[in-house]
């Protein structure tokens, strides 16, 4: 059997972190199956090196930001292979250009363009544990070296696992699995057992942060299932796979409430009632790469408004984009607010009941005295914006109101989910 295994960053931090998942590695090994291993950078490491580039220079070309950060990931998997040396394994770190994973030139945020692993299944071949570093790639074109976006060894993972037909692919990470909620924000948040890719796509677009979106998204594509589990414990996890029906429980059609904390909502006033305006207005942001959601359109004795968020990241270079556009545009006003929110309710049963579970949202939350913003449904989604700061507060009501509370309280192994 070939496994791949990823490790995040906050399994990889220290010492005996290193040397636990050392250990992990080789016990699947010595179980006789072939192991690639993907380890991002440990701990904060991809922070502090953002953070040490804006100390130096306020103007940071992104090719060099690629040089600097794809480092990270050299380091714990040259440190992870050495303690897997230790411990009597043989081993072989590479970086992603080593490994062969080509990418586009789109630095910061590369997308896989082909994998030609040779070394790493060279090293199987002589008996060795590849260990490859997460995240990165190489431009074929430029030669340069490329960085798949944050979160984005999750992505290196599940793309090895589709080009070498992996049998396995396990993301190791701080928390037990894929909850039905962030467990930070609800402590009686459920493990899901199982849940199925589609789910684990809306989940992660609606920000649960256990599984980059991408990273879904690509395991979606080439049919990849992906077993989320703690790298602290040796408990069950879960399995996000295309065969899976989910667990939701029963008397809730509800999977998981997923949440987005820094969201931006940008209003275009005085928007042009000619249809081509509104064209316009999401060919700019479709150029410059910014993911909208919760669309809203309106029409006042003021004229035509648009309203849509983006994350907030994203908040002041949509708005830049803009308003460079209104010189071109007329009376448009441009605003971005950032007090906003997003709370999402997954699961594939929304799709039948859609108008009762809004109606049952909406109880929900007024009784709780939160404002209820912009609401957008899909089969297999219901999001609405409201006020930043009762973020937490809707997240915990909605949980206990869909009858997704757990019995107990659970533990959260460590710091923040990667
Ligand atoms: N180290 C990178 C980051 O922090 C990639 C990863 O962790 O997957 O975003
Ligand atoms: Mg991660």
């Amino acid at each position: 059997m070939l496994v791949i295994q990823k490790y995040g960053g906050s399994s990889l931090q220290g010492a005996d972190r290193i040397r636990a998942v050392a250990e992990r590695v080789l016990t699947t090994r010595r179980g006789g199956h072939d192991v690639v291993v993907v380890c991002s950078a440990m701990g904060d490491t991809s922070d502090e090196l953002i953070g040490l580039a804006r100390t130096v220079s306020s103007d940071r070309p992104a090719r060099e930001m690629d040089m600097l950060l794809t480092s990270g990931e050299r380091v714990s998997n040259a440190l992870v292979a050495m303690a897997v040396h230790n411990l009597g394994g043989t081993a072989k770190s590479l970086s992603g250009a080593q490994a062969g994973i080509h990418t586009d030139g789109h630095h910061g945020s590369a997308r896989i363009t082909a994998i030609e692993p040779v070394r790493v299944r060279e090293a199987l071949d002589v008996g060795a544990v590849p260990f490859v570093s997460g995240f990165q790639g190489i431009c074929p074109q430029s030669g340069d070296l490329t960085t798949l976006g944050r979160g984005g060894s999750d992505v290196t993972a599940v793309a090895l696992a589709a080009a070498m037909n992996a049998d396995l692919c396990e993301i190791y990470t701080d928390v037990e699995g894929v909850y039905t909620a962030d467990p930070r924000v609800v402590p009686r948040a459920r493990r899901l057992e199982a849940l199925s890719t589609v789910e684990m796509l809306e989940m992660a677009a609606a920000g649960a942060k256990v599984l980059m979106p991408r990273c879904v998204e690509y395991a979606h594509r080439h049919g990849v299932d992906v077993h989320v589990r703690s790298s602290f414990t040796d408990r069950p996890g879960t399995l996000v796979s295309h065969s899976s029906e989910g667990d939701s429980m029963e008397g809730s059609c509800i999977t998981g409430v997923a949440h987005l904390r820094s969201v931006a909502q940008i209003t275009v006033c005085g928007l042009s009632a000619d249809p081509s305006a509104t064209t316009s207005l999401f060919e700019v942001l479709a150029e410059g790469g910014i993911p909208i959601d919760m669309v809203q359109r309106s029409r006042s004795a003021a004229g035509h408004t648009m309203a849509f968020t983006v994350p907030a990241s994203d908040g002041p270079r949509a708005t830049d984009l803009l308003k460079q556009r209104r010189e071109n545009s007329g009376d448009e006003h441009v605003s971005c607010d950032l007090t906003v929110s997003q709370v999402s309710l997954v699961g594939v049963g929304i799709g039948a009941g859609r108008t009762s579970i809004v109606a049952r949202l909406c109880r929900t939350l007024t009784e709780a005295g939160i404002d209820i913003g912009p609401i957008a449904a899909s089969e297999l989604r219901i999001s609405l914006l409201c006020p930043a700061g009762r973020l937490d507060e809707a997240v915990r009501a909605l949980h206990r109101d869909f009858g997704l509370d757990g019995a107990t309280e659970g533990t959260v192994e460590a710091g923040a989910i990667r």
